[in-house]
């Protein structure tokens, strides 16, 4: 298995989530980019019920619990991963509004219409974009918002190499206005997108990764199966680099009708 032929799906998820939990975010983005987005939500007040799906270390949750009101639950699958977050949650002294738990996007162990605004930064292609907002929407009361980045093609045609990478990666993504009415389909107004800037893949996050990854190999030495996934990793990087101008992450804004 070379980095060239080896997909994201043949990886073991304990070294994925090894990986990514040298980092201190685990998708692109940025606190101003959160902020931006939370910008586009109304009604929120102290009474309101934040949901952050797939919320990793939570980088992106601290942010919000210090910009917006009500209380913030963030969900994700791996416990070391919420471990952190509830280390950060007591660095930030955010004890009082926000708690993360383990659990699963596809399987929510909470009420139907109990969310005033879920928030998934780069997590929603693990479902599906269309899966993600259908499954999701009935969590949200009537006129709650979801905000989410995901990735999207900003060019109706690409160059082979790229499309061939992202169709085997992640065989949903669309262009924008695609995934615009997608949302709009699934039962939301969607209230705004934009485009993240490249900032937020490169010395936001890609750089970071280049320096996690000096560590993760150290830890892994000899290991095989994890110098492959940094091979793949890097592979992605520069497929990124080349083709920057053809995809990237957008944010959407939704509300629920
Ligand atoms: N929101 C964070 C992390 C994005 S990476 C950021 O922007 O930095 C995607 C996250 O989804 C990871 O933390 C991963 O552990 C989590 N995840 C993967 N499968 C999941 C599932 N089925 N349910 C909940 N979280 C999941």
């Amino acid at each position: 298995m070379n980095d060239e032929n080896s997909t994201i799906h043949e990886f073991d998820f304990g070294l994925i989530r090894d990986y990514f939990s040298f980092m201190e975010r685990q998708g692109p983005g940025s606190n101003e980019m959160t902020l931006k987005a939370l910008g586009f939500i109304e009604n929120l007040t102290d009474e309101s019920k934040l949901l952050d799906i797939g919320c990793g270390t939570g980088f992106q949750t601290m942010t919000l619990a210090q910009n917006a009101p009500g209380r913030i639950t963030g969900l994700d699958i791996f416990p070391e991963f919420i471990e952190k977050f509830n280390e950060n949650v007591v660095k930030h002294n955010l004890q009082h509004k926000v708690k993360g738990i383990v659990g699963s996007m596809d399987d929510l162990p909470f009420q139907k219409e109990e969310f005033d605004l879920i928030w998934a930064e780069g997590s929603i292609f693990i479902m599906g974009y269309e899966e993600g907002l259908k499954y999701w929407r009935d969590f949200l009361k009537p006129g709650g918002y979801v905000a989410l980045t995901d990735a999207a093609w900003f060019t109706n045609e690409r160059p082979k190499e790229i499309e061939d990478f992202w169709e085997e990666a992640y065989a949903g993504m669309g262009t924008i206005p695609e995934k615009t009415g997608v949302m709009q389909n699934a039962g939301y107004i969607p209230v705004a997108s934009f485009v993240l800037p490249e900032i937020c893949w490169t010395s936001l996050f890609y750089e970071l990764q280049d320096k996690a990854e000096d560590k993760f190999l150290e830890k892994h030495k000899g290991n095989k199966a994890a110098e492959d996934f940094v091979s793949y990793q890097r592979y992605e990087r520069e497929l990124y680099y080349k083709y920057k101008d053809y995809y990237g992450y957008v944010f959407s804004i939704g509300k629920r009708i």
